[in-house]
């Protein structure tokens, strides 16, 4: 028996010391030490000893089960300990390691555009004002000094509803909104949608957008108007050649359009029509025909009114060179911006 118990005591340090994972090892425990385990079956047959070596062989199974006891702890410790250190080395952050590539938007170049335009007048004193993208003829026309059988309304092919409403063809009308509900002095600009009957092609879009720019006052000269727009071709085009050109506007005179040179420098390509310049916004001091719609004293207040076309200016400052690029929203292109 004793040769027995040192045996089991062999091969159970054995088992022992091989186990890799805690279940195995508890299978191990569970068949030396177990109730119905091979230490029990062991001391079962003890009976058959005399009562002189039942002691001895007594106290050595009790060292037996106390050494693997013992040594089945020491390996648990062993293996649980191994398990931490894995965990800890499978969850360790490294915090040095680069972040996830995340894409981000950003806005489209006429938004960045627009905005900054508006941030220009904003700090010239100017406040944002809105209006209605179908209007009335009154509105789009009349007001503004273009009667029905004005020449300049074949200017502006005019796309109308069904019920003799116009899709604006500028944002002038705002202009004639806002001072019906104001009183001078005046000083708003004005983002919008536009339209006109117009074949897309490079330069020309049958839905632009404007920003309408309307300062009314007492003493407002064009000496205001020309100090104005060049803060705002300034900031916009810093050191590039502008210039300002006698032209005609129902509702304002004298008027003046703006040309900037275009991005091939002035030597001439398709977008600039091999003129060099750009147009970029129509202006004019308030026709005192105006004034007398909104029932203002055109002897008693003066103003001035630009137009400016926001896809001319951003084909400007971005170099693009037609126009549909900017509703095409391949995003090929406006990765770009
Ligand atoms: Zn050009």
């Amino acid at each position: 028996m004793k040769q027995q118990l040192e045996a089991l005591q062999q091969e159970a340090l054995v088992a022992i010391t091989q186990a890799e994972d805690l279940s195995l090892l508890d299978r191990i425990r569970v068949e030396y030490l177990g109730k119905r385990g091979k230490l029990s079956a062991i001391l079962g047959s003890m009976g058959k000893l005399s009562p002189a070596e039942r002691p001895v062989v007594g106290a050595l199974a009790n060292d037996v089960k106390v050494i693997l006891e013992s040594k089945l702890e020491k390996q648990r410790t062993y293996l649980e300990d191994q398990e931490i250190a894995k965990r800890l080395e499978e969850e360790t952050l490294d915090v040095t390691a680069p972040g996830p590539f995340i894409p981000a938007g950003h806005a489209h170049p006429m938004t960045t555009t627009t905005d900054r335009i508006l941030d220009i007048f904003v700090g010239l004193g100017f406040t944002v004002a809105t209006g209605p993208q179908i209007e009335t003829e009154y509105y789009n026309f009349e007001a503004l000094n273009t009667p029905a059988d004005h020449p300049a309304r074949d200017m502006q092919d005019t796309l109308y509803l069904n019920d003799g409403s116009v899709l604006r063809t500028q944002t002038s009308s705002v202009q004639i909104r806002y001072m019906e509900a104001n009183e001078p002095p005046i000083r708003i600009c004005v983002p919008g949608r536009v339209y006109r009957r117009d074949q897309p092609t490079n330069r020309h879009s049958p839905i632009f957008h404007q920003i309408e720019v309307l300062a009314v006052d007492e003493g407002i000269t064009f000496a205001d108007l020309k100090g104005t727009l060049t803060v705002l071709l300034e900031e916009l085009f810093g050191e590039r050649p502008v210039r300002f050109r006698p032209s005609f506007f129902p509702f304002t005179e004298p008027s003046a359009e703006v040309d900037v040179q275009c991005f091939c420098e002035g030597k001439g390509c398709r977008v600039c029509s091999y003129t060099g310049w750009l147009e970029i916004l129509g202006s004019g001091m308030v026709d005192p025909n105006v004034f007398e719609f909104v029932g203002y004293n055109p002897e008693k207040v003066q103003g001035f009114a630009a137009g400016l076309g926001i896809e001319r200016v951003t084909m400007l400052l971005y170099g693009i060179d037609d126009i549909r690029l900017l509703y095409s929203n391949d995003r090929r292109f406006l990765r770009q911006f």
